[in-house]
């Protein structure tokens, strides 16, 4: 039957056009009705900057801005700032070109931290309830036996940890701790798993020594700017910090060094602190930036929390400047959303610390991170020198 067959055609044809247009029609009303009471009621004022842009053509729409950011290699202060100040979503867009030049986007290093002697420090970091000048909860122990260091480094590596971290809270070791600790670095290193150490003050040729028995890396945060330095720590100097690092490449080691972010610092500081880092020749091949979590009873625990925004903004300058270094997110994980860890990712931080606990202080643990990465698609990084 053709012309009942058309009939109907023609019926279902006049009952989409009939739709579309009623459905147009109730979009532009409400289009029309949202607007007219915000004019009308005069409450409804834009909070956000309004520019008169051109719209970028199909041609330019990578980001525009990029075209007046310096390019990478930027070293000096000046140019680190124009870096840092440029709208969110370019620098995002730097940081993530330049980690997708030299790593793998999707994998992240974990690492594991053990605290190998605890609490007791001379040192009056204004930080840390480790530091004897503090009256905090924390109880002092001993530094800890080698068999049990090998053996919670097994237990991380069954974890899926690539690298072990150590460390103590000391000045400095003394020469007669060192047999222990190269002992511990020859153990945890026969496990297949990358060693790091960090124990405050080395001379060269304790450096020298570490190296011998196969320290792949040793940790020691400069912290902050050299001029906010003195207002966190008065019993050594920016300089005395600088004099280690100086050690530990001499001996051959590879460096890990970062800082802290919301000690009431400047926006200034936070940057020198990455340029200080990224005119060290060679950078370190690893930088942890640690949120501050303000402990109970130190300096700092009254501290004001940082702007997620600031924060993520330092993790993309330190991938640019240093675009080779793995860019760790250190401590504060615990208070950070999943979403604000996502964007540190996107900005260029690879690297976390494994585990429910950072030295003293309390981290995410297994189950959160590794939902986390689940959900974002991300998967471990193998040591270096594994395929
Ligand atoms: N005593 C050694 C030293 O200071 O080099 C090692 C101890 S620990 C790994 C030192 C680092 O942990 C500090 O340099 C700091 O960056 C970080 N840290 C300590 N307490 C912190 C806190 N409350 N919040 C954030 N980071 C902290
Ligand atoms: Fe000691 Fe290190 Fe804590 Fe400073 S950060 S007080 S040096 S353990």
């Amino acid at each position: 039957m053709p012309a009942a067959n058309s009939y109907i055609a023609m019926i279902i044809d006049l009952y989409c056009v009939l739709s579309m247009i009623l459905q147009e029609r109730i979009i532009f009303k409400s289009v029309i009705l949202t607007r007219d009471s915000c004019f009308r009621l005069g409450r409804v004022q834009p909070s956000w900057e309004v520019r008169e842009e051109k719209m970028p053509t199909p041609s330019n729409n990578a980001t525009p801005a990029l075209a007046t950011l310096p390019k990478l290699g930027a070293r000096t202060l000046g140019d680190a700032q124009v870096l840092y100040e440029a709208p969110f979503n370019d620098l995002l867009f730097q940081a993530q070109t330049v980690h997708r030049a030299n790593f793998d986007p999707n994998r992240i290093q974990l690492s594991k931290l053990l605290s190998i002697k605890t609490g007791g420090c001379p040192e009056d970091c204004a930080y840390c309830s480790q530091s004897a000048h503090h009256q905090t909860d924390l109880k002092a122990s001993k530094l800890m036996e080698v068999e049990r260091v090998v053996a919670e480094a097994r237990k991380a590596q069954a974890g899926g940890a690539t690298r072990y971290c150590m460390g103590a809270a000391w000045r400095g070791p003394k020469q007669r701790d060192m047999d222990m600790i190269i002992a511990m670095v020859r153990g945890v290193k026969a496990l297949g798993l990358e060693t790091c150490m960090t124990l405050g003050m080395l001379s060269l040729s304790q450096a020298k020594s570490l190296a011998e028995a196969g320290l792949d890396y040793y940790n020691h945060n400069i912290d902050t700017s050299e001029r906010f330095y003195q207002e966190i720590v008065t019993t050594r100097s920016f300089a005395d910090r600088l004099e280690t690092l100086d050690h530990v490449r001499q001996a051959g080691i590879r460096v890990c060094s970062g800082g802290i972010l919301g000690m009431g610092e400047t926006v200034t500081d936070r940057i020198d602190m990455l340029v200080t880092l990224a005119n060290l020749a060679p950078p370190p091949e690893s930088v942890p930036i640690n949120m501050l979590i303000p402990m109970p009873g130190t300096k700092l625990a009254n501290a004001t929390s940082v702007d997620p925004f600031e924060f993520i903004r330092i993790v993309a300058l330190a991938r640019i400047l240093m675009p080779r270094a793995h860019v760790r997110l250190t401590a504060g994980r615990t208070a950070m959303s999943d979403e604000m860890q996502a964007l540190c990712f996107f900005a260029g931080a690879n690297s976390i610390f494994v585990g429910d606990t950072l030295l003293t202080a309390a981290n995410p643990g297994d189950g959160r991170d590794s939902s986390l990465l689940r959900r974002l698609g991300m998967t471990a990084m193998l040591p270096e020198g594994t395929s």
